[in-house]
C-alpha cells in the first residue's frame, strides 16, 4: 500500500511526562506560513513520546472550523471533563474562570494550523484496555481562495490523524460548509491513497447558536434528524449538490450532528467574560453536559485506525511526519 508507514529507528526515544517539566498547555504543532506547512516535530515528540503514553493506542478528538466560533471554549470544557472524570460533577463551579486552549489577553494571532494539548490523558475503557486521549484544536480561515486552500490542508491533516473530527459551524449547515468539507476530505483521501471506501472515522457536525429548536430539538437526536434532511440526496437536485452529499457520506464510517443553543449574550459579547458558568445560559449548559461525554466518556472512545489497524501515540507521530511531507510538495 502506498500509505506511508511509520519508520523504524526513530522510535526509541523516551520523553519525560510533560507535567514534570512545565505546566500543561496548547502546543502549536502545524502552522501555515506563507502557504508553506511546517510540523513542529520536536514539540509533537515531547507530547506523544512521553513514556506513559507512547505505546498506548491513541484516541484523537479534534475540533475544526473557522476562527472565533467557540472551538477553544468547547475544548476548555472538554479539558474540564478530562480533569474531573472521577468527580460527581465535571462541569465546574459557578465562578470558576475557564482555562485551557483559550488565550486571554487580546492579541491572539490568528494562525491557520493545528494545536494539541500537551497533556495526553490515559483512560481505561469499559473493556479494560487503556488508551491515550489526545485533544486537538484546528483552525482555518475561509476568506480568500488561498486561505481556503491552506485550511483544506490543515483540515485534511487533522481528519487523517483523528478518530473523531468535530466540525464546528455557526447557526446552520450552509451549502458552502458542505463544499469545504468535500474539498478538505478530498485533499485527505487523495493523499492517503486509501483503497477502503471509508478513509475516515467519525465526523460530528456541531452547530452553534441553533435557533430552531421547535423544528429540530437541541442535542444529537434533533441534530441527526436535521442532518439526515440536509444530507439527503434527491433526484431533482442539481448534480453538484448530489455529489457533495455522496462524497461526504462515503468518506466517514460514522456521521452525527449535535445542535447547541446560543450560550447567551455575556458569552457572545462581553469582553470581560472569563468562562464562568454563572454567565452562561442554562439551556447551553444542559446541552454541553450531554455533548462532552458523548465525545469523551470511556465507553465512547474510539481508537484511531489507519489502514484498518489501531495506532499508538508513537505511530501517530510518524504518520504526522509522513503526511505533512505530502503537503509540503
Ligand atoms: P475559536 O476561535 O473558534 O477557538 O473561538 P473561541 O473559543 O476563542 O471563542 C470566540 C468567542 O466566541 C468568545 O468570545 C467566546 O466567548 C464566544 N463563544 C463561545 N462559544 C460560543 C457559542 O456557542 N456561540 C457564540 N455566539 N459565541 C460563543
Ligand atoms: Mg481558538
Amino acid at each position: 500500500s502506498p500509505t506511508p508507514q511509520p519508520k523504524e529507528g526513530s522510535q526509541e526515544k523516551d520523553v519525560k511526562p510533560v507535567e514534570e517539566k512545565k505546566v500543561a498547555g496548547p502546543i502549536q504543532i502545524v502552522q501555515a506560513n506563507e502557504h508553506n506547512f511546517e510540523l513542529n516535530a520536536t514539540a509533537l515528540e515531547e507530547v506523544l513520546l512521553q513514556k506513559h503514553v507512547k505505546d498506548l493506542n491513541v484516541v484523537v478528538v479534534s475540533v475544526a472550523g473557522a476562527f472565533r466560533k467557540g472551538k477553544s471554549f468547547l475544548l476548555d470544557f472538554m479539558l474540564r471533563y478530562m480533569h474531573n472524570r472521577d468527580k460527581d460533577s465535571w462541569i465546574g463551579g459557578n465562578d470558576e474562570p475557564l482555562t485551557g486552549f483559550t488565550w486571554r489577553g487580546g492579541c491572539e494571532r490568528e494562525t491557520t494550523g493545528i494545536q494539541v494539548w500537551s497533556e495526553v490523558f490515559v483512560v481505561e475503557k469499559p473493556d479494560g484496555n487503556k488508551v491515550a486521549v489526545l485533544l486537538v484544536d484546528t483552525q482555518g480561515a475561509f476568506d480568500s481562495q488561498s486561505t481556503i486552500k491552506d485550511s483544506a490542508t490543515v483540515f485534511a491533516l487533522s481528519t487523517m490523524t483523528s478518530s473523531v473530527q468535530v466540525y464546528n459551524l455557526s447557526s446552520n449547515i450552509q451549502e458552502d460548509d458542505l463544499q469545504h468539507l468535500q474539498l478538505f476530505t478530498e485533499y485527505g483521501r487523495l493523499a492517503m491513497e486509501e483503497v477502503s471506501e471509508k478513509p475516515f472515522q467519525s465526523l460530528m457536525f456541531l452547530i452553534r447558536d441553533w435557533c430552531f429548536p421547535y423544528e429540530f430539538c437541541y442535542g444529537m437526536k434533533g441534530g441527526n434528524e436535521f442532518l439526515d434532511k440536509r444530507l439527503q440526496v434527491k433526484h431533482n437536485q442539481h448534480e453538484e449538490l448530489q455529489n457533495v452529499r455522496n462524497h461526504i457520506q462515503h468518506c466517514f464510517s460514522n456521521i452525527n450532528c449535535f445542535l447547541l443553543p446560543h450560550p447567551g449574550l455575556k458569552v457572545a459579547t462581553n469582553p470581560k467574560f472569563d468562562g464562568r458558568l454563572r454567565d452562561i445560559d442554562e439551556d447551553f449548559k444542559k446541552e454541553l453536559a450531554q455533548l462532552v461525554p458523548l465525545l469523551l466518556a470511556p465507553s465512547q472512545l474510539v481508537e484511531k485506525e489507519i489502514g484498518g489497524s489501531k495506532v499508538t501515540c508513537k505511530d501517530l507521530l510518524e504518520y504526522f511526519k509522513a503526511y505533512i511531507k505530502i503537503y509540503q510538495g
